[in-house]
C-alpha cells in the first residue's frame, strides 16, 4: 500500500470507529495502539475494509506509514494521555506535521496545547455521536487554526455525518473554540435527557403508566415536535426487555448516572461566563445527586415516600409532550447564550447558527427542533434564542403546561429538577422588575456596596443608620 493519507492513535471504542469510518470513505488510514495486540485484532475485524488501513507496532512505524505533511488523530482519554502521546509524537514529526485531539478534552487543555504547539499544526476537536456516529457520521466541531483545519476538512467533511447533504462537520474558531463547543453540547445533552428522564419519572409514578406504554408515548412523541434521537432511543429504551429476567429493561437499570467531565466543565466555565444555565446545572447536580443511592434509601425510610400517585386525568401525556417542548427550548437557549458569552469574553467569533446546523445530525442532540434553531440565530444571532419568533410562539403555547407538570410534580413529591429550573428560568426571564432590588439593598446594608436607583445615580446608599 502506499503511504497513508492520515493516522490514528487509539483504538478504543472511539479510535476504532473513526479508523473504520475513515477507511469506508477511501481514505488510506496507519493505526497504533498502546496495546499491540488491540491493534492486531482491529485489524484481522476490519473485513474489506483492511486493505485501507496499515496497522503499525510502534510509533515510528506509524509516523513513517504517513505521507507527508503528516495529520495524526489522537484518539485517547482526555487529560494526562493526551500529553503524554504529544509529548511522545512530537519528537519522531516534521514542524509542518499536524496533531489533532479528537477526545473530549477540557478546551482550556486545548488552548494550552495549541500555544504550546507554537507553529506546529495541532487541532482540537470535538466529535459526537458516540460509537454508532464515529463509525458512520459524526458531528465534528473543529477548533485551531483556519489553515490548519483546511488541511484536513476534505477527510472531515467525508467522514462526517450528512443533513440532507451538507456535512456536519465545522471550523468553531481558534485553539479550543472546537472543545469547547462540543463541552457546551453535552451540557445540553445532559439537560435534554434529565428532562425526558424526569418525564419518564411522571409517567411511571405520577400516572402508573407500565413501560410499554411508556415506550409508545415517546416514540408517538418522535413523530411530532419533540422528534429527536433522544426521544427515538428513550423508547427504545423503555420497550426494551431484560434477556435474563424477562423483565422491562429499565426496571433492571439501576438508577445511578455516571459522568466523565464535560458536563461538569460547562457548569464550572458557565460560572466563569456569568452564564445563567440553570437547567444543565440542574441536570449535573440530579446525575451527582442519582449517585448517592444510600442516602436517598436512607432518606425513604427517614421522611416516607412521598404520595407519587397524580389525581386521575390531572395530567394527560399531551401536557407532558408540551412540558418538553418547552423546556427543550429553554434549555437549548441557555446553551446557545452560553456559547455567546463565551464568543465575546474569548474573541471567538462562534458561529452560531452553524453551530445549531452541525447538531442536526450525527450528535446525540440532533433533533427536527435544530433546524428552525440554525434559522432563528441566522436572522438574528445576537437575540436569545427563545425571543426568536418561532420560538417565542413555541413557549407562548406550551409554558402553561410546563407550569402545570411542575407545580403537580412539587405537590406529589416527584423530583424534575431541571424542568423546575427551566421554568423558574423562563418566569426570571420575562420579569422586566425583578427582586435583585432586595438584595442590592441587604449588600449595601450590611457591606456598603452601593446601588443604583431606578430615578437616577449609582453608587448610592440607603438610610440605615449604620
Ligand atoms: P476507550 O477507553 O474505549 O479507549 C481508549 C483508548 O486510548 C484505547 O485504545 C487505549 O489503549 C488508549 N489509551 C488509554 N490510555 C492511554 C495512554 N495513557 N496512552 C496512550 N493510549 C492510551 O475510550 P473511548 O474510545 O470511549 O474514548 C476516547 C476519547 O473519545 C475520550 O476522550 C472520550 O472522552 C472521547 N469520546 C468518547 C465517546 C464515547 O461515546 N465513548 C463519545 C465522544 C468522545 P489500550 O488499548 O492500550 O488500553
Amino acid at each position: 500500500m502506499s503511504k497513508a493519507e492520515i493516522g490514528l492513535i487509539g483504538l478504543g471504542t472511539m479510535g476504532a470507529a473513526l479508523a473504520l469510518n475513515i477507511a469506508d470513505n477511501g481514505f488510506d488510514i496507519a493505526v497504533w495502539n498502546r496495546t499491540t495486540a488491540r491493534t492486531q485484532d482491529f485489524h484481522k475485524n476490519a473485513g474489506d475494509l483492511a486493505d485501507h488501513i496499515t496497522a503499525t507496532e510502534t510509533l515510528q512505524d506509524l509516523v513513517d506509514a504517513i505521507a507527508k505533511p503528516r495529520a495524526i488523530i489522537l484518539m485517547v482519554p482526555a487529560g494526562q494521555p493526551v500529553d503524554d502521546q504529544i509529548d511522545a509524537l512530537r519528537p519522531l514529526l516534521d514542524d509542518d506535521d499536524m496533531i489533532i485531539d479528537a477526545g473530549n478534552a477540557n478546551f482550556h487543555d486545548t488552548n494550552r496545547r495549541a500555544r504550546d504547539a507554537g507553529d506546529k499544526p495541532f487541532l482540537g476537536i470535538g466529535v459526537s455521536g458516540g460509537e454508532e456516529g464515529a463509525r458512520f457520521g459524526p458531528s465534528i466541531m473543529g477548533g485551531g487554526k483556519r489553515a490548519h483545519w483546511d488541511r484536513v476538512a476534505h477527510i472531515l467533511n467525508a467522514i462526517a455525518a450528512k443533513h440532507e447533504g451538507e456535512a456536519c462537520a465545522t471550523w468553531m474558531g481558534e485553539e479550543g473554540a472546537g472543545h469547547f463547543v462540543k463541552a457546551v453540547h453535552n451540557g445540553i445533552e445532559y439537560a435534554d435527557m434529565q428532562m425526558i428522564a424526569e418525564v419518564y419519572g411522571i409517567m411511571r409514578d405520577g400516572l402508573a403508566m407500565d413501560d410499554a406504554s411508556i415506550a409508545d408515548t415517546f416514540s408517538g412523541w418522535d413523530n411530532g415536535p419533540l422528534k429527536s434521537y433522544l426521544i427515538e432511543i428513550s423508547g427504545k429504551v423503555a420497550g426494551a426487555t431484560d434477556p435474563k429476567t424477562g423483565k422491562p429493561m429499565l426496571e433492571v437499570i439501576v438508577d445511578a448516572a455516571g459522568q466523565k467531565g464535560t458536563g461538569r466543565w460547562t457548569v464550572i466555565e458557565a460560572q466563569h461566563l456569568a452564564a445563567p444555565i440553570p437547567a444543565i446545572e440542574a441536570a449535573v447536580v440530579a446525575r451527582n445527586l442519582s449517585s448517592q443511592r444510600d442516602a436517598r434509601a436512607a432518606g425513604e425510610d427517614l421522611f416516607g415516600t412521598a404520595p407519587h400517585r397524580l389525581p386521575h386525568d390531572i395530567l394527560s401525556t399531551d401536557t407532558l409532550e408540551r412540558a418538553l417542548i418547552a423546556g427543550k427550548i429553554l434549555c437549548y437557549t441557555q446553551g446557545f447564550d452560553m456559547i455567546a458569552k463565551a464568543s465575546n469574553a474569548f474573541g471567538w467569533a462562534l458561529p452560531l447558527p452553524d453551530i445549531a446546523k452541525v447538531w442536526r445530525a450525527g450528535c446525540i442532540i440532533r433533533s427536527a427542533m435544530l433546524d428552525d434553531m440554525a434559522t432563528a440565530l441566522a436572522e438574528d444571532a445576537d437575540r436569545t434564542l427563545m425571543f426568536a419568533p418561532k420560538f417565542a410562539n413555541m413557549l407562548k403555547a406550551n409554558h402553561d403546561a410546563l407550569r402545570r407538570v411542575v407545580a403537580q410534580a412539587a405537590l406529589h413529591g416527584l423530583a424534575v429538577p431541571a424542568l423546575s429550573s427551566g421554568l423558574a428560568y423562563f418566569d426570571a426571564m420575562r420579569t422586566a422588575r425583578g427582586t435583585a432590588n432586595m438584595i442590592q439593598g441587604q449588600r449595601d446594608f450590611f457591606g456598603a456596596h452601593g446601588f443604583d436607583r431606578v430615578d437616577g445615580g449609582t453608587g448610592q446608599h440607603g438610610p440605615w443608620g449604620n
